[in-house]
């Protein structure tokens, strides 16, 4: 039997070793805040130990593990970097859920728990790729990296952005195969970024009946915002090849059926959110202060710089308002290559399984792959469907979940066989 019949018979023979597992994963919390994510690493690292698959801790903090495992395979060719993360979402109101957010539990031809969507089943299905991929590795040219990190949903600093610093030489590899949730439609090759800004607003205030006299903070804010919701017309200067890929008209209906109606237009613009607004202590007084926190997300074609410009440029002809960047120095939007080989191979081997072809398109919220890109590395995104993603009652359908392990498995197959 060949290698990739080896695989494909792997993939089906041990369906419900891989279900076990992911809901073995679903029971322990670990959710972050607070992020301990010791359990859950133990779990891996004891089917790797059981599959006989060296691998290795790097944990800046005891909390929070990271595992490495790497393998060379026969000969020369490329190095691909499989990565996940261990922990999800807090399980917010306890209440709302009708059942254990930790339970596991199989219902309707779905496993449920906090994090199942978010991406219990995405790494759970990274780990048995990286397990076929490694008892087939006699037969595979190049490097196969998995890596398994604990700091995603608090912004990486103690996960894959501690690795690609610290350990940069085994994890970046030449390409990355992630699988966050993107819906099976869609395989995600960018995603926009953010940018926060606060804005204070201090004028004298004073009493109502006497607006002349001290102005209000509110009134400013008013027409501040709308300068600042003028920026969504802002047009990106896509790059050429970015350009062709999301004008197409399969790739629009595509993420529109993805992400919901006008998901295609948000994709490519720029969102202004003004999340707080907190102004004024009584009817009769005028606003002394004003406070804004506003949520600007980027697409790929427009830099922080200039947006941070644009603003700049409206608060300067407003003498008495102020603002600052929270968390600067954050990424800009990214993006690798759409019609690189791996789109390819995730489309094809999804499109055979769905009878329906994914599409490139760029993702709205953030993930990790955002750390190898800037790095030059290309990553992908392909996952189950985003739908209940941090929600009350998260489940994940037991079909998909199996799909996605199969897409990733044959396409890290291909994608190693034709760089020997
Ligand atoms: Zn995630």
């Amino acid at each position: 039997m060949s290698g990739r019949e080896r695989l494909l018979q792997w993939l089906d023979s041990e369906r419900d070793r891989q279900l076990d597992f992911l809901r073995a994963f679903t029971r322990i919390d670990t959710c972050n805040p607070p992020g301990d994510t010791t359990e859950a690493a133990d779990l891996f690292r004891a089917f790797l130990d059981q599959e006989g698959i060296a691998h290795r801790t790097e944990a800046p903090q005891a909390q929070t593990p990271n595992l490495i495992a790497t393998f060379a395979g026969s000969g020369n060719g490329r190095h691909l970097v499989l990565n996940g993360h261990l922990d999800v979402f807090p399980v917010g109101d306890r209440s709302a859920w009708s059942r254990d957010p930790w339970s596991g539990d199989i219902a309707d031809g779905r496993v449920h728990g906090r994090g199942t969507v978010d991406m219990k089943c995405g790494t759970s299905a990274l780990l048995f790729v990286y397990a076929y991929l490694h008892r087939l590795r006699a037969e595979l040219p190049g490097r196969v990296t998995l890596t398994v990190v604990s700091d995603e949903e608090t912004g990486g600093r103690w996960g894959s952005a501690w690795l690609v610093e610290n350990c940069a030489k085994e994890v970046l590899g030449d390409c990355v195969l992630n699988s966050e949730p993107s819906g099976l439609e869609t395989v995600r090759f960018g995603e926009k970024s953010m940018l926060w800004l606060r804005f204070r607003i201090a004028v004298p205030g004073g009493h109502s009946a006497y607006p002349h006299t001290g102005g209000s903070a509110n009134k400013v804010a008013a027409a501040l915002i709308g300068e600042l919701l003028a920026i969504e017309a802002m047009a990106p200067e896509e790059p050429e090849t970015v350009r062709r890929t999301l004008d197409r008209v399969d790739v629009q209906e595509a993420s529109e059926r993805s992400l919901g109606a006008g998901a295609a237009k948000v994709m490519r613009r720029i969102s202004v959110n003004i999340g707080v607004m907190q102004g004024g202590v009584k009817i009769n007084m005028l606003p002394a202060e004003c406070m804004l926190e506003v949520d600007f997300r980027l697409p790929v074609g427009i830099s922080r710089a200039s947006v941070l410009e644009a603003v700049a440029a409206i608060v300067a002809r407003y003498p008495m308002v102020s603002f600052e960047e929270l968390l600067p120095g954050g990424p800009e939007a990214n993006w690798s290559d759409p019609t690189h080989e791996m789109v390819g191979h995730l489309v094809r081997h999804a499109g055979a399984a769905l009878g329906q072809t994914p599409q490139p398109i760029v993702s709205l919220g953030g993930t990790d792959t955002r750390l190898w890109r800037v790095k030059g590395v290309p990553a992908f995104v392909y996952g189950c469907s985003p739908a209940g993603m941090g929600a009350a009652d998260e489940s994940v359908s037991i079909a998909e979940f199996h799909h996605v392990l199969r897409v990733h498995a044959l396409a890290a197959w291909d994608y190693l066989i034709a760089g020997r």
